[in-house]
Formats: C-alpha cells, sequence, structure tokens
C-alpha cells in the first residue's frame, strides 16, 4: 500500500526543523529503527538546508515542497524548491565542494545524503529550480533482525 504527504513552506531556517520531523512522524508507520529515523531525518535535513542556504538568493519566491511517499518496504522522499540550480552538479557532487566557504559551509551535504539514504538522485536545473530525490529501504534485512 502506498501513502503520501506533501509539505510547502517558506524556504528560511526555521522551517529545517519542521521539515525534518515532520517526514520523520510520516515515517513511523514504517515502524522503522531509530538509526533510520536518524538517517532520515538527517538527510531530509541538508536537502533542505541547501534549497534554505543555496537557492534564493535574492529572497523572492521561496518556496521548498517536500513529497514523502512510503509504501511497504520503503520510503521516497522529494526536496525541490524553485531556486536558482546548480551551475556544475559534478562538483557540487563531491565531498568538500562548498560554493559559500566564507559561510562555514564545508560541502559535505549531498555526500551525508549518499550515505544516509540507498539512492540519491539529483535534478539541478529544471526548468523550476533543483529536485532531490532520495530513498531508503527500511524494511530490509537489518531491519528484520533489529525486531526480532
Ligand atoms: P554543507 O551542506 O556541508 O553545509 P554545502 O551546502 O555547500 O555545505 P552541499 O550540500 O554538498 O554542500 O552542496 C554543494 C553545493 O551545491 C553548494 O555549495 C551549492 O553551490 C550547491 N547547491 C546545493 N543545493 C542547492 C540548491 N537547492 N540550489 C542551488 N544550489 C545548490
Ligand atoms: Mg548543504
Amino acid at each position: 500500500m502506498k501513502n503520501q504527504m506533501t509539505v510547502i513552506f517558506d524556504a528560511v531556517s526555521e522551517n529545517e526543523a519542521f521539515a525534518r520531523n515532520t517526514v520523520a512522524a510520516f515515517c513511523v508507520a514504517l515502524d522503522p529503527t531509530v538509526d533510520q529515523i536518524n538517517d532520515i531525518k538527517t538527510a531530509v535535513s541538508e536537502a533542505v538546508t541547501n534549497s534554505i542556504v543555496h537557492a534564493y538568493p535574492s529572497g523572492e519566491n521561496n518556496k521548498i515542497t517536500v513529497v514523502t511517499t512510503i509504501d511497504d518496504e520503503s520510503v521516497h522522499i522529494v526536496v525541490s524548491d524553485e531556486g536558482i540550480g546548480i551551475d556544475n552538479i559534478e562538483n557540487a557532487m563531491q565531498p568538500f565542494y562548498t560554493t559559500k566557504p566564507e559561510q562555514e559551509r564545508s560541502g559535505m551535504g549531498f555526500t551525508v545524503m549518499e550515505s544516509f539514504m540507498d539512492e540519491l538522485k539529483v535534478e539541478p536545473n529544471t526548468p523550476n529550480g533543483t529536485v532531490v530525490s532520495m530513498t531508503k529501504t527500511i524494511r530490509g534485512a537489518d531491519w528484520k533482525k533489529k525486531k526480532r
């Protein structure tokens, strides 16, 4: 069975915790482990923070949309903005690459998303902005072992 939830909110840092906790609450239906929930929260936090920090330099039309879909086994999360997009996605995906070193960004956001989720796809320049899609299997072999 599939179940889907969409939230749309302003790209301001106050909403980062809201986004990660909302997605986590929705995923509880899958009965994830604490580690899995923490992985999901961290990945959502990185994706949403990117849209907040990078997508809207002029501060206009600053919306972020998060669509979360769960099925019997996994969670699929799509974080999209309508911002400036990413010029060089190959560079952007590299660990420690950041266009904002002066803001003490470490350039590890995409690397974290990649390692905490099972799949990561970034569409850097859609007509509307950036779309980050992530999937994590919840009820895999590890889950079955821990839940026994
Ligand atoms: P950190 O995530 O460690 O604070 P960071 O955000 O710079 O640093 P990444 O999250 O890996 O690092 O992103 C790499 C680069 O990709 C960013 O510096 C930025 O230039 C670009 N980027 C990422 N997401 C977006 C987005 N939604 N819109 C525009 N540019 C983006
Ligand atoms: Mg980042």
